[in-house]
């Protein structure tokens, strides 16, 4: 029988390493689910044909809403290997003050996506949302419905009340060491249900000891989350791993 994945890398950038083909063998080797986002459909083609054949890494199509500005244009390549996918990030929005400016256009693409992935439907999609995790939810509300696609909030950044209205939209959060280094983003982590829960490194972009996080620093990740939320690293390893189970398995 196949063995199951040991742990779960649900937002990294493999294709941001030096090498892509050795970022995805040592995740392979460690047996770690690796979702590899790519932030344009450029992109695309290569991370498919080198994840598809592999037991634990699965490429995700994106458009990143901070290179919209310049990108937008590549949509309808978007739109066209939509077919070939059922992984779909990083998209989402960023209101954060170097990409405010193509926010209005960030939307209408967001909205796009949402809309050509509910159309698909079984579509799971890995989302960012910084500073803008009210609009986020709006849009994915309005055009995301319950049963037309799962939607993993990476890096989420939103206050309890916010965290809350996701889960009732039925959002999974993939939750990375940064989202734990201070007491109220802790508090917010510890508030999620358990059910909602998957890990990221969102490497190369988080630090570990002063250097890019590797796929393999996730085994730490979850050691802080089992810690930040008073229960043992078996536990929560197991927890991650049903999680992932349900989502990929049924897709809710
Ligand atoms: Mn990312």
């Amino acid at each position: 029988m196949k063995a199951p994945p040991r742990y779960v890398d649900f937002h990294c950038h493999l294709d941001l390493y030096p090498d892509l083909g050795t970022a995805i063998a040592e995740a392979v080797k460690e047996r770690i689910f690796s979702l590899a986002v790519t932030t344009t459909p450029k992109a695309w083609p290569r991370n498919h044909s080198l994840t598809k054949n592999t037991r634990y890494v699965r490429a995700a199509l994106g458009l990143h809403p901070q290179l919209v500005a310049e990108r937008m244009h590549e949509l309808p390549l978007w739109e066209h290997y939509l077919p070939e996918t059922r992984y779909v990030g990083e998209v989402g929005l960023d209101a954060g003050p170097r990409f405010f400016r193509s926010f209005e256009a960030q939307k209408q693409v967001f909205a796009r996506i949402l809309t050509r992935c509910a159309e698909a439907g079984g579509k799971i999609l890995t989302v960012h949302s910084v500073r803008a995790t009210r609009d986020t939810l709006d849009l994915i509300e309005k055009h995301l419905p319950p049963g037309r696609g799962a939607v993993v909030l990476h890096w989420f950044t939103g206050s309890l009340s916010e965290a809350r209205r996701a889960v009732e939209l039925g959002c999974y959060f993939s939750v990375n060491a940064q989202m734990m280094r201070d007491d109220r983003r802790s508090n917010l982590v510890r508030s999620l249900p358990s059910e909602r829960l998957l890990t990221e490194t969102d490497g190369p972009f988080t630090e570990v000891d002063g250097r890019p996080s590797r796929p393999t620093d996730i085994r730490a990740t979850v050691a802080t989350l089992a810690q930040c939320r008073k229960t043992s690293t078996e536990i929560m390893t197991q927890t991650i791993s049903n999680n992932l189970k349900r989502l990929v398995e049924t897709g809710i």
